[in-house]
């Protein structure tokens, strides 16, 4: 079907001042940096919208619907934005249903939840599982997609074959028509007089009913024969309604991918959390093996069985994931054990007895535990985007990504896709739900080179035509038709079916407003590619989004890691047009953490910002480097601390600052409720003056501490506790010259004079063995300094550097020495670990938990979101202290369910924003003055 010509009024700003004017400014977007940041999903398309509108209400969903409609404006829903078919992707108006993103009702005995289409899959499932549930279906997006996404594209995962799709998970769906009425969509019994009222008043529905009717026998005829199918309009389940004496109307609007209606809420049914798991990986030496080995496995009724082939195995590495060379395929098993009955160590010999019947490349993995399990699952989780790491040109490029053939026939498929590939000189990743017998084909291509354009036009129509005529497959598991399938579907159902779509479409949607060119439309697949993206580092998987603070907030694509990445990368970025959001970033480092493509938006931001130095800030930092005279600034300051440091000397003092605060950012303030740290009128070297080396002389310690500007400039005990632990541990540490380490700096566009502090401190730590840090961004910044110097001649130092930069907590677990700690007490304190971001992106996650948990009076408990920014971020507290309020108030409330008394940490930064956020409720302490604790109480033991 072709939409009908839909009206675009020229002017993009008509649009998005109509829709101000009716559900309010703050909730309608159309600048340069939104536009561009909602261009993409994880697709290989881009459609620039005119205007994006964050609904925070039914009232919100339903006034901008009704003004599409009546001005002919296409409306593309969107969540997450990580389908990887286009959809959620429109040239008029982006409804983003983020904001949306509550538990409504959640019903433990019945199982059953009231949910918003916005809220993240990770987040729902985190609430359930403390009732012990869980929701079934799994994409390996779960991290960042959210429900209202799942529910239009009948999500499923690994775990479909037990627990099912989406499509067998939903209850009930509030869905917004065209028209503009609410309709409830449930099962309603035939007889039911509220069926009989519902069909009276929805035209659609009752035209719906009738085309069933009359239909049944072609429905029957093309129904697909596989376990899994995503493609098309679901009639087959609305038949199977029918048959059973009701009007099933979820099964409609599930997979409808917003091209019939908008949800705004969800009831979804939910199962008990499983008691224990087992995970497995099996490396088969030859692929034939592993078909014959599927049904055996399936009889051990596995809630996952997936399977990664040869190239994968290449692409991903196989020496980084333990994998043997001449493995030809690697199946992951999961199985869960619901009750008490189920032995899963029984089960796990079993599978070793099946698996002894095949030629393995190695023993089987196994794993109970769900530290390592996740670590079996991780590559798996984040193949798509990790294969953006294999080659600058070639990327993975989703256009045959999600067939479905029966599952007893997938290393057939896997063996024909190898071969076709092969012919091609086409690098593939082929992976997928081997249970259900759904592979994802991930082909390497440079879609700018017209010959491998060529071989993927090639690729679309060869293979989903032996998917369907060889296999009597499906060309759509789960991710959607959208763009890249619709051009397909017909050919998969064929045009009597299709003309059933067409009219189930055009019966929901008279004006096809609604998602237009998605799953109906017979635009090619090649329409809208986006070509110049797909040169670029970034998948658009969004799995930054997933950690970055900014996101959590704002749940606006503009303010989020991917966003940014494609405002500060596209051809028309100025810092100018986009200063909005470029200074918006946190430098938290969270996003280059979990990027699985190697990504860091983070330093691309800041390489932005070195653009445009803020000068406030300049002049602040070049007065920082006269350490003499700003230290004597600091020691004054200190001095009438207590004067200017009352709540109404605080209030004067935002007041008066304002003006020059302005210069830093329009949100930069020292706000009264900022809880500061006490400045130190001796500072750390004035009290350790036998601890500084004497200038021109050798260094008398193998090891120096780098405490930076916190430990020296606060009297908060952190520097002194560094120190002591040191001592304890055998060692009396050099404090050599030192200059800020940089990341401030750095953090304002100022990274000429970052290079100049870190020259000093290049020079000042060479001659040591190991350099100790305290504070998270020292660690990071001084491990980063080859990037600062990166083709530089100091690069070289840089790099000597990095390998001695020893956090303190890692000093500590390597040490030889093991100081006597005091006798276990019966009472015992409740500690928790933020983690800092800075010392996170460093790899140090494990010594501090590790430390806390072997401390005599300490309780060590895992607090949610402990991996979660605090939104303290060196000067970010100052430079927005709205948001980075906003930000630690997801930490508050994690500290408030753990229960913990203290909180621990390492960054001068996060200590003042736990302090600040917390209000008193927890103490917050670094890990070193606990570790300081520890030692003096064993010391008064003895004594
Ligand atoms: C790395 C990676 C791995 C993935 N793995 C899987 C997987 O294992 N299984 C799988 O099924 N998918 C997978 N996907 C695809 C994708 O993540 C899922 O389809 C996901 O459910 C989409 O959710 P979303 O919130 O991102 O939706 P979006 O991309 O925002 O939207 C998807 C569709 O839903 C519609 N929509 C959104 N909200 C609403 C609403 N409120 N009302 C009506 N329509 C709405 C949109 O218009 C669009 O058509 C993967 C993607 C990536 C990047
Ligand atoms: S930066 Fe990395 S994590 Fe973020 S969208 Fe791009 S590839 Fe995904
Ligand atoms: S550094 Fe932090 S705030 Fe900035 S983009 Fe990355 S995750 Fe978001």
């Amino acid at each position: 079907m072709t939409a009908p010509t839909l009206i675009l009024p020229d002017r993009s700003h008509a649009i998005a001042s109509d829709l101000r004017a009716m559900i309010g400014a703050e909730k309608v977007k159309d600048d340069y940096s939104t536009l561009t940041a909602y261009a993409v999903d994880a697709s290989i398309y881009r459609m620039t919208p005119k205007a994006v509108v964050l609904v925070e209400s039914e009232e919100d969903i339903a006034a901008t619907v009704a003004y599409a409609v009546s001005r002919g404006i296409p409306l593309t829903p969107r969540a997450a934005g990580t389908n990887l078919t286009g959809s959620a992707i429109g040239s008029g108006i982006i409804l983003d249903v983020s904001r949306m993103n509550r538990i409504l009702d959640l019903n433990r005995e019945e199982r059953w939840a009231r949910v918003q289409p916005g809220i993240v899959l990770a987040e729902l499932n985190k609430r359930l599982a403390r009732d012990g549930l869980l929701f079934g279906p799994d994409p390996s997006s779960g991290d960042m997609c959210k429900l209202g996404g799942m529910l239009a594209n009948n999500s499923s995962g690994p775990h479909t074959l037990r627990y099912g799709a989406v499509k067998d998970n939903v209850a009930a769906l509030r869905v917004c028509l065209q028209s503009g009425e609410w309709l409830d969509a449930k099962s309603y019994g035939l007889n039911d007089p509220q069926c009989t009222q519902l069909l009276e008043t929805h035209t659609p529905l009752h035209d719906l009913k009738l085309l069933l009717q009359g239909n049944a026998q072609l429905i029957a005829q093309k129904r697909p024969t596989v376990s899994k199918n995503s493609c098309g309009y679901n009639l087959f389940g609305l038949a199977d309604g029918l048959a059973r004496g009701c009007f099933d109307l979820p099964k409609l609007f599930v997979g409808s991918e917003g091209t019939l209606g908008l949800f705004s809420e969800a009831t979804i049914t939910l199962i008990e959390k499983p008691r224990a798991t087992l995970t497995a990986l099996i490396h088969f030496h030859r692929l034939e093996d592993v078909g014959d080995a599927v049904p055996k496995l399936l009889e051990l009724s596995p809630s996952a069985l997936e399977v990664m082939d040869a190239n994968t195995l290449n692409l991903i590495g196989r020496t980084k994931h333990g994998i043997p060379a001449d493995a030809a395929a690697t199946l992951l098993i999961e199985l869960d054990a619901d009750d008490a009955g189920i032995d899963l160590r029984a089960q796990a010999e079993r599978m070793t007895e099946i698996c002894r019947r095949y030629r393995l490349a190695s023993d089987p993995v196994m794993a109970f535990d769900p530290e390592q399990r996740d670590q079996l699952w991780k590559a798996r989780k984040a193949l798509y985007p990790t294969l953006y790491r294999f080659d600058p040109r070639k990327k993975p490029i989703n256009f045959v990504d999600d067939v479905v053939v029966p599952a007893e026939r997938i290393s057939e498929l896997i063996r024909y896709l190898e071969e076709f590939f092969a012919g091609q000189r086409v690098p593939v990743a082929i992976f997928g739900h081997i249970g259900n017998g759904n592979a994802h084909i991930i082909p390497l291509l440079d879609v700018n080179d017209q010959n491998d354009f060529q071989k993927m036009v090639q690729g679309y129509h060869e293979i989903h035509q032996t998917v369907l005529g060889r296999f009597g497959g499906s060309i759509c598991g789960e991710h959607g038709d959208g763009r890249v399938r619709a051009e397909y579907v017909k050919t998969m159902f064929g045009p009597e079916l299709y003309g059933l779509f067409v009219r189930v479409k055009q019966s929901f949607d008279p004006s096809g407003v609604l998602n237009p060119g998605i799953k109906i439309s017979d635009r090619p697949f090649t329409d809208h590619i986006d070509y110049e993206r797909l040169s670029k580092s970034c998948a658009t998987c969004a799995k930054c989004n997933a950690v970055c603070p900014v996101y959590d907030v704002f749940q606006s694509e503009d303010m989020s890691s991917r966003g940014w990445f494609e405002i500060i990368m596209d051809k028309n970025y100025s810092y100018l047009n986009s200063k909005r959001v470029v200074e918006a970033c946190l430098n938290c480092k969270s996003c280059r953490t979990a990027c699985p493509a190697g990504v860091d938006v983070s330093q691309l931001i800041l390489d932005r910002r070195a653009e445009y130095p803020n000068k406030m800030a300049g002049v602040i930092f070049r007065f920082h480097a006269q350490t003499a005279r700003f230290e004597q600034f600091l020691k004054f300051l200190a001095r009438y601390q207590s004067i200017w440091d009352r709540p109404l000397m605080r209030r004067l003092l935002d007041r008066l600052t304002k003006p020059f605060m302005r210069g830093i950012a329009e949100t930069a303030r020292l706000s009264p409720q900022l809880v500061l740290p006490r400045l130190a009128t001796r500072q750390l070297r004035d009290r350790y003056p036998d601890l500084i080396p004497q200038a021109g002389r050798a260094a008398r310690s193998s090891v120096a501490y780098f405490h930076g500007c916190a430990a020296n400039y606060f009297d908060d005990g952190v520097g002194d506790a560094v120190i002591a632990v040191l001592r304890k541990h055998g060692v009396k540490p050099d404090l050599p010259p030192q200059r800020c380490s940089g990341t401030p700096i750095e953090t304002y566009g100022h990274r000429a004079l970052a290079k100049e502090g870190a020259r000093v401190n290049l020079a000042s730590m060479a001659g040591y063995e190991k350099v100790v840090t305290g504070c998270a961004s020292c660690t990071l910044m001084l491990k980063d300094y080859p990037t600062l110097f990166a083709g530089e001649p100091e690069q070289a130092a840089a790099q000597a550097l990095a390998k001695r930069v020893t956090h303190i907590s890692e000093f500590v677990s390597q040490s030889p020495v093991k100081p006597a700690m005091a006798s276990q007490q019966s009472t015992k304190c409740k500690v928790a670990y933020h983690s800092s971001c800075h010392l996170r992106a460093a790899g140090v996650t494990k010594e501090p938990r590790a430390i806390l948990a072997s401390l005599p009076g300490v309780e060590y408990v895992e607090m949610p979101d402990a991996d979660r920014c605090a939104g303290g971020a060196g000067t970010y507290l100052v430079k927005d202290f709205e948001t980075s309020q906003r930000i630690v108030e997801r930490k508050r409330q994690a500290v408030e369910q753990s229960g913990a008394e203290v909180v621990a940490t390492s960054c001068p930064a996060c200590m003042i924003q736990l302090r600040t956020g917390l209000r008193g409720t927890a103490e917050v302490k670094h890990v070193a003055q606990l570790l300081q604790e520890a030692y003096e109480a064993a010391d008064r033991q003895t004594k």
